[in-house]
């Protein structure tokens, strides 16, 4: 057979082989190359095929459209600002809206959810003693302020809760610095931020419990730069509210350095403060089943982002990925058995009353939910899903996921928790749930700072995670 004949014959069979969905249209460009259609395919593998078919159909049209860079830009242009309880918030919840109904889906809505207000003020820093030397710091999420005029107080640097603990009363009246990298030689920069990240949600509370005045954090990241990372942190009961900050990690070495040497002693103000809750929305859009409507598959990611820049990755691709899925399901006149519904959810940043607003506004409906798939680790190249079953479940979801191979994305983790915070809601009530997993290498050079900018995503990248949600939500609910 000709290369030429060989294309044809495959340009019929993706279009014969899409046509499982309803009304498949033939490709313009038919580049697809199933591997597994036989003069004779048994019934399985004539299944594959077909699922290999539209995966691959999904790629072709994610890439060669371009779509999902434009709705990204979009997002970030309209709202680049769109912290929950902001005013960004709410033009963002209009740009999600319209942008559903944009692409079509059946239903379109917004669910209120309550969530807090906390605003960012003046934040600056420097060392006064021995000399002068600038700080590059963000105040942390939630944190309280400090006085006017700022404290000034000597630092102790600690790398663990146990070390400060430890050191008794050393810490007392003094600005906690807590220095413990994120570990360079994991392979798995999730696992990598997991072991660093208590710092910054627990740090204030352990320096208040050793009587410390203010918790200031190493960023977490691997890079070493100039860019202070924000993140969620909390407070305890009973336990006093100190200020926390994040230094930039250059800085952080330097402070370090400087510490080696001698006592040194920093001024730092934070203008932070929460004012009371305000009402938001989940944003939610259904594309209806052609069998079983009120069976549904979730996809999501969350609206909000943190303030310093423009959530490009973080979780603008997340967004962009569900509604791109959505549009490229319809672009290849694909209309799977089950309802997919994307939720877009308020509030994952700084509080995760988005994704608890919404398992209490479908409870009643949460058996109906056949799995749950979230997109929250950035824009980069997909190369798989993480999956919360075990065992023959999670066996028989690796087979639905296999094709993905063929795109270079058949990774597949299983026994992997629930996939993502929203969705951990879901996975707490039962629903088996997905994680989108990307190439994670870059991703914490940017993760809730200034320059998580729409530079930082490549168009192909994103587009290829949209085809890869598209393919899981579409297999799923046709299975
Ligand atoms: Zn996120």
């Amino acid at each position: 057979m000709t290369r030429l004949h060989c294309t044809s014959l495959l340009g019929a069979l993706a279009f014969v082989l899409i046509g499982g969905c309803q009304n498949a249209k033939p490709s313009t460009q038919p580049s697809t190359q199933p591997s597994t259609q036989q003069s004779t395919p048994s019934r399985a593998v004539a299944s594959d095929a077909k699922l290999v078919a539209r995966c691959l159909e999904l790629e072709r049209r994610a890439l060669e459209d371009n779509v999902a860079i434009a709705t990204l830009r979009s997002l970030v242009m309209t709202a680049p600002k769109r912290l929950a309880g902001s005013p960004g918030m709410t033009i963002a919840e209009q740009w999600a809206l319209a942008k559903m109904r944009e692409i079509g889906c059946d239903e379109v809505r917004a669910e209120p959810v309550m969530v807090p207000n906390w605003q960012r003020g003046v934040e600056t820093a420097a060392t006064v003693a021995p000399q002068h030397v600038p700080l590059r710091v963000t105040a942390l999420g939630g944190s309280v302020p400090t006085p006017a005029g700022g404290i000034v107080a000597e630092v102790v640097e600690v790398r663990s809760f146990e070390q400060l603990a430890a050191m008794g009363d050393a810490a007392k009246g003094k600005i906690v610095f807590f220095n413990r990298p994120m570990p360079r030689a994991l392979r798995r920069t999730g696992s990598a931020y997991g072991a660093a990240v208590p710092q910054r949600s627990n740090g204030a509370i352990e320096a208040a419990k050793a009587g410390g005045v203010l918790a200031l954090v190493r960023s977490v990241t691997t890079a070493i730069d100039g860019y202070p990372h924000t993140g969620a942190m909390h407070y305890q009961d009973g336990i006093a509210k100190v200020p926390a900050a994040a230094v930039a990690t250059a800085d952080a070495d330097q402070l370090s350095a400087m510490l080696a040497k001698g006592p040194v002693h920093v001024r730092l103000e934070l203008g932070c403060r929460t004012l009371p809750d305000v009402q938001g929305f989940n944003i939610v859009g259904d594309y209806r089943g052609s069998d079983r409507p009120d069976e549904l598959v979730l996809i999501g990611g969350h609206l909000d982002a943190w303030d310093l820049g423009t959530g490009a990755h973080d979780d603008g691709a997340g967004v962009v990925h569900c509604l791109e899925a959505v549009r490229l399901l319809k672009a290849i006149a694909c209309r799977p058995k089950r309802t997919i519904r994307v939720v877009l959810f308020a509030n994952e940043e700084n509080g995760l009353r988005g994704a608890e607003a919404y398992a209490e506004a479908h409870e009643h409906e949460v058996d109906k939910h056949v799995a749950a798939i979230e997109t929250d680790g950035g824009g980069a190249t997909p190369q798989g899903f993480s999956c919360s079953l075990r065992g023959d479940a999670a066996a028989a979801m690796e087979q639905l996921f296999e094709p993905l191979d063929r795109v270079n994305a058949g990774l597949f983790l299983s026994g992997a928790g629930a996939g993502g915070a929203d969705i951990s809601v879901l996975h707490a009530r039962g629903v088996p749930c997905f994680g989108l997993w990307v190439d994670g290498h870059r991703y914490f050079d940017y993760h809730h700072t200034a320059v998580d900018d729409l530079a930082a995503v490549n168009e192909r990248e994103l587009a290829l995670g949209a085809a890869v949600i598209a393919y899981a939500a579409s297999a799923l609910a046709d299975r």
